[in-house]
């Protein structure tokens, strides 16, 4: 026991062992919780084949006025809410 530096009493240890456990389980469930978000993510993103179009979902049908960005339909020629002329 000549060159000992530890604690004299085993009470330091066990704690400090009962806590890095706990660390260590933290961390390994963030990383698993991490893992699956990520995996979820990818799995969503490679399901959408029709992100890429042209004309987005929400403006179909109808056409946003250029004033107050209120969406109209197609049809209208002024804006149903300030009555502005729309493009188109
Ligand atoms: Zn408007």
């Amino acid at each position: 026991m000549a060159g000992e530096t530890g604690p004299p009493r085993g009470q330091r240890t066990g704690f400090a062992g009962v806590t890095m456990m706990d660390q260590l389980l933290l961390l390994a469930l963030a990383v698993a919780a991490l893992v699956g978000i990520l995996a979820s993510l990818s799995i969503l993103r490679r399901d959408r084949p029709g992100q890429e179009s042209p004309f987005a979902a929400s403006t179909e049908g109808e056409k946003r006025c250029p004033n107050c960005g209120m969406g109209n339909l197609w049809t209208d020629a002024r804006c149903v809410s300030c009555g502005a002329d729309l493009p188109g």
